[in-house]
């Protein structure tokens, strides 16, 4: 390879490697990007989950809510059960109490039946066996006459007859008693039976507020599961949040390297050897007037050093104090086939004169903060063609620094 072909390989190699380190950079970009979008969707994601847990959570209370309401309802319920079971069975005492009553008014009725069942038996005997077993006969035919007969006759007939009626009275009011004991009987068999079905009830019941209460604990459980899905999603999602922060803080990063790395044209050299950038080119808010305007430069910080060189070889076309710039020197130079003006402003001092010529990196003044300025820095412009009071020329710094 002779030394036009060796030199035109190595201006493609600087090109390619130049091109690789921009495609790189720009996958990192891109990657990053990717990245944050990740984050996004995991964002929406968990929110989109934090709220239907959310939602459920609400239907659990509304449920657990409902199941207590249902619960006072049956507890109240099984209340009155209790209660009606008690006096139900205080009905029932009361009624067997009255069945002993008249248990022994029947047992009294039946001993008087028997006495005077005797009393008539011992009666009608006495008629026929007053002194022996012809007395009756005796009787009657101990009359006189006919009428003490009859008389006599009659006399036993009515004696007879009485006790056969207190007999018989007796038998009535026994079996009246009877009947009363035996409807007092079926009521305590009902009271009986209502008692039974009222415990039945109640075992119902009782058995309905058990489910419930299953009901109640496993809504119970599964709002302590949501609530703490609720607070753990919270969490991840804070997790997500500063990972999709820091992802950011990359990304801005990354194009900052994107941005350095592809640089400007390489035309110009930094004017100062720090190359800190604290206000760029472009619509800003002023730092000290507060309007919305347009910063026509960039500034650039202390940091680094204070010299102040040409960024270019040319000749200094002004060098002296301006409103607002402060002391401030203007630079023309011939870049390619056009002119290019620099402007270094707010300076401490000025070292150059206008009409000097100067080379690249010559020192031409110190770093200050005169004219309209919030402390010591260089107000750096480049225009292409002449500099005029409106800046019209003005272009981004950045795009001629290497
Ligand atoms: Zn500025």
């Amino acid at each position: 390879m002779n030394e036009r072909g060796k030199s035109g390989f190595i201006l493609i190699v600087v090109v390619l490697a130049m091109m690789m380190v921009g495609v790189v950079q720009a996958d990192e970009v891109s990657e990053i990007e990717q990245d944050i979008e990740t984050y996004q969707e995991q964002k929406q994601q968990k929110s989109r989950e934090t709220e239907e847990a959310n939602q459920k959570l609400e239907e659990i209370e509304a449920k657990i809510n409902q199941a207590y309401d249902e619960f006072q309802e049956l507890d109240e319920e099984a209340a009155k059960t209790e209660s009606d079971i008690e006096e139900t069975e205080r009905d029932k005492a009361q009624t067997e109490e009255e069945i002993s009553a008249l248990q022994i008014k029947i047992e009294e009725l039946e001993e008087r039946i028997a006495e005077r069942d005797k009393l008539l038996k011992d009666r009608v005997r006495s008629m026929y066996q007053a002194n022996g077993s012809l007395d009756y006969v005796e009787v009657i035919l101990g009359a006189s006459n006919f009428s003490d007969f009859i008389e006599r006759i009659s006399a036993l007939h009515s004696i007879a007859k009485q006790d056969r009626n207190l007999l018989d009275e007796h038998i009535d009011d026994q079996k009246a008693l009877e009947t009363a004991q035996d409807e007092l009987e079926e009521a305590a068999l009902r009271l009986e039976n209502q008692i039974e079905e009222l415990a039945d009830l109640l075992e119902d019941i009782e058995q309905q507020l058990k489910e419930k209460e299953d009901i109640v604990a496993n809504l119970e459980e599964q709002k302590i599961d949501t609530e703490n899905f609720i607070v753990s999603n919270e969490e991840e999602m804070a997790i997500v949040e500063s990972q999709e922060a820091a992802a950011k803080e990359e990304l801005e990063q990354a194009k900052a390297r994107q941005q350095s790395a592809q640089g400007g044209s390489g035309a110009l050299q930094w004017p100062t050897p720090g190359r800190t950038v604290t206000s760029s080119y472009g619509p800003r808010t002023h730092p000290v007037h507060g309007t919305e305007g347009f910063h026509y430069g960039i500034d650039i910080s202390r940091n680094g050093g204070t010299t102040i060189t040409a960024a270019e070889e040319g000749t200094v076309i002004g060098a002296r104090y301006m409103s607002g710039y402060g002391n401030t020197i203007l630079i023309s130079h011939a870049i390619g086939n056009q002119t290019v003006t620099t402007l270094y402003a707010h300076l401490a001092s000025i070292d150059v004169k206008q009409g000097q010529r100067v080379s690249r990196g010559e020192k031409i003044g110190v770093m200050g903060t005169t004219g309209v300025s919030t402390g010591i820095h260089l107000h750096f412009e480049v225009h292409e063609g002449g500099w005029n009071g409106q800046k019209s020329n003005s272009v981004n710094p950045l795009n001629y620094l290497n």
